[in-house]
């Protein structure tokens, strides 16, 4: 409490004061959802950090055979183009498509 000192005026009550803590976040970061829709919605967010790594990505060498597509409960995966790509904020992370691909040019982020 001494280094805070403007608390003095803002509570002048001292037992009032010693309740209070101060801190500051340096940095954090977390992730929304919204699991009442279909499909979900995961939007990542941060505080002076770069967005949490995480997910699924896919490389050049897909062969659009869509079984990916298939295997995913999110139906996030846009198969208008090749390489096919996942559609990031419905993504549950699962890893089904990354498994199951003929070509395993899905890969972890
Ligand atoms: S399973 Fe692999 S090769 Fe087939 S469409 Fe999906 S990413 Fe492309
Ligand atoms: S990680 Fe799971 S939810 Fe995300 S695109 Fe692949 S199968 Fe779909």
């Amino acid at each position: 409490m001494k280094k805070n000192d403007y608390m003095k005026k803002i509570y002048p009550n001292v037992q009032a004061r010693d309740i209070l803590e101060v801190f500051c976040f340096e940095q954090f970061s977390g992730e929304y959802f919204d699991l009442s829709q279909t499909p979900i919605v995961r939007i990542p967010f941060s505080y002076q950090q770069s967005l949490p790594k995480g997910g699924y990505q896919v490389l050049e060498g897909c062969i659009g055979c869509h079984i990916c597509y298939e295997v995913c409960s999110q139906k996030c995966i846009d198969i208008t183009q090749i390489p096919v790509k996942i559609i990031q904020k419905h993504c549950l992370h699962c890893a089904k498509c990354a498994e199951i691909c003929p070509k395993q040019v899905i890969v972890k982020i």
